[in-house]
């Protein structure tokens, strides 16, 4: 079929002192080729972790303790938790297979070498051509990401272009290999409004043209309305709701989606980076809540019932998934 990407009972464990974060706990999800899948829920909730777990770059003393990450290509299938995260298959995979940006590429970028010296070397890295053309591919990128005197900005330094142009150019070092996915984790949360709409853009007209699946990240329901096919709302390691975009806003179906759709800044009114209309805290990373992990802020809670076990995964129509007692499974 269509799937470029299979998440399967994915389990992402920190183990840290003060005892163990289940960051991603138990996650399932399917990226099709050429298509945008949103992963949406507030900080914390394991969303980069998921996409760390992808690319195998996870902070020390996390670990993949569970699962299978299947990414599938044209000439056969890999199981990406089976690679060893430091050997050659997998650093061939990141970069030239899947590409990911981050929310500021200014940590992505080595502040003392031109973004064109950066853009080279990853070009060299992954394809076979002589320097000369690399940088010609590179101007040749600057372009197509919406850089203006691409010949002239390929030698200025990540400290001379602005948070908007800094984050083109690290797009364009991400497609430089033309990958079939991008991960992008929160590309445009460092950013002011209008450039963010304008990255946005950048992102789904490379991906149409070049037939890239995206996975995108953020804490934004506006982004995910904007640029999703699908989408996944994460909380507190679990995905507790999923299913195409349009089924996700207009048909809403966890307590805790609907309280995310609530947040969506109204038109006018600066982004916030919190959701602040959703009521109480974030639990204790190293306590979880018994049963449903959002009881204790759900106003649907059921006392003797949501507190008890963890709800099923229900399909209430084709592909839209949840996991509450409110539709089943008590
Ligand atoms: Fe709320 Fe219960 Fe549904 Fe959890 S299972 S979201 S606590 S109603
Ligand atoms: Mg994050």
């Amino acid at each position: 079929d269509n799937v470029l990407l299979e998440v399967k009972n994915l389990r992402t464990y920190f183990f840290l002192d003060e005892g163990v974060v289940k960051a991603v706990d138990g996650v399932n999800f399917k990226i099709e080729k050429g298509k945008t899948f949103g992963v949406v829920g507030e900080s914390g909730c394991g969303k980069s972790i998921t996409a760390q777990s992808i690319l195998r770059i996870l902070p020390p003393r996390g670990e993949i303790v569970e699962g299978e990450i299947i990414f599938y290509r044209d000439d056969g299938s890999v199981d990406l938790v089976k690679l060893d995260p430091k050997g050659q298959e997998i650093r061939d995979i990141r970069g030239k297979e899947v590409a990911m940006v981050f929310q500021e590429p200014m940590t992505a970028l080595a502040p003392v070498y031109t973004i064109g010296d950066q853009i080279i070397e990853a070009i060299l890295l992954h394809q076979n051509v002589t320097k000369e053309q690399a940088r010609k591919i590179a101007i040749d990128l600057l372009g197509r990401v919406g850089i203006p005197k691409p010949e002239e900005r390929v030698d200025a330094y990540p400290f001379e272009l602005s948070g908007g142009m800094r984050q083109r150019a690290m797009i364009a070092m991400a497609i430089s290999s033309n990958p079939s996915l991008l991960i992008a984790d929160e590309p445009t949360t460092a950013l002011d409004v209008t450039i963010q709409a304008q990255i946005l853009d950048l992102i789904k007209n490379l991906q149409k043209e070049m037939g890239m699946a995206t996975m995108l990240i953020t804490h934004n329901m506006g982004v995910i309305a904007e640029m999703a096919d699908d989408v996944a709302v994460m909380y507190l390691g679990k995905i507790v709701e999923s299913g195409p975009v349009n089924e996700i806003f207009y048909n809403p179906k966890h307590p805790y989606t609907v309280a995310l759709l609530k947040s969506i800044p109204k038109v006018g009114k600066k982004v916030k980076g919190r959701l602040e209309s959703i009521e109480g805290m974030v639990p204790d990373p190293y306590n979880l809540p018994t049963g449903c992990r959002f009881h204790p802020r759900c106003p649907s809670y059921v006392e003797g019932t949501c507190d008890k076990a963890e709800p099923p995964e229900i399909e209430i129509t084709t592909g839209h998934k949840v996991s509450c007692f409110l539709y089943g499974g008590r």
